[in-house]
């Protein structure tokens, strides 16, 4: 089992490297399969050997090998990331489907963290992607498809109706949680709101404390994208013991 979580791991670390790859040319609107990966100083092409997800980023001490200009941080902690996220949905769920669906939701939220930190924007190609997650759970697993049905839409309708009457929230947000809604069933879909209304509250608190504009607070998409990946890993039992607080 240790073989085979290093194994899963490591093959986190290298579709890490290609969400880099997607997370960096599609806003730009680049191919993402028929360039080669270049150094965006010196336009250098990248050898295979500077391409071991983790490893290379240390051995070049964080340097371009041509021009030595620093490779950004976000690249290994991608990689690294997707490595964890992966490695957590093997410990949870085994080599089952769940597993290899929780996989391919990292890996989205992954790319649309990164994308939304950068752009603000939620490409639909990715919602549409979760929704065919989300069709293959409910038709594989043994579930009440109404609760996931009502996943759909019980945090998805307060988020339009806030998004009608203040500017707030994002449509991307909105249909983000939609269909994680539909994959997730709505107690982990409530669960995942929870967890991204704290961390985003904090964070928005620290964030006024320091002085920053608030716009920087609102993109709530990233906190979303971690409440959902929480949720669908421990939805269950983060609920149990949220509500064994009340009791
Ligand atoms: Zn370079």
């Amino acid at each position: 089992m240790l073989m085979i979580g290093l194994f899963v791991f490591i093959v986190g670390t290298i579709f890490g490297s290609f969400f880099n790859v997607v997370i960096y040319r599609l806003p730009r609107k680049e191919s993402i399969t028929t360039q080669r990966s270049h150094c965006p100083h010196c336009q250098a092409p990248i050898k295979a050997l500077d391409l071991i997800p983790l490893v290379s980023f240390v051995l070049l001490k964080g340097r371009c090998r041509n021009c030595h200009s620093k490779i950004s941080l976000r690249y290994p902690l991608v990689e690294l990331l997707s490595g964890i996220s992966y490695l957590l949905m093997y410990l949870q769920f085994k080599l089952t489907i769940p597993f290899f669906i929780g996989i391919a939701l990292a890996s989205i939220l992954i790319i649309i963290t990164m994308i939304d930190l950068d752009t603000m924007e939620i490409n639909d190609r990715f919602q549409v992607a979760i929704f065919v997650l989300a069709i293959i759970y409910i038709f594989t697993q043994d579930v009440n498809i109404m609760d996931h049905l009502i996943g759909f839409f019980i945090i998805s309708v307060p988020f339009y109706i806030i998004a009608l009457v203040s500017n707030g929230l994002g449509g991307g947000d909105i249909k983000l949680i939609a269909m994680a809604g539909l994959l997730l069933g709505y107690r982990a879909t409530f669960v995942a709101f929870l967890i991204a209304a704290v961390v985003g509250g904090v964070y928005a608190i620290y964030l006024l404390k320091q002085g920053k504009s608030q716009k920087q607070a609102i993109a709530f998409g990233p906190y979303l994208c971690l409440g959902i990946f929480f949720a669908y890993l421990y939805g269950n039992q983060l609920l149990d013991w949220y509500l064994s607080l009340f009791i």
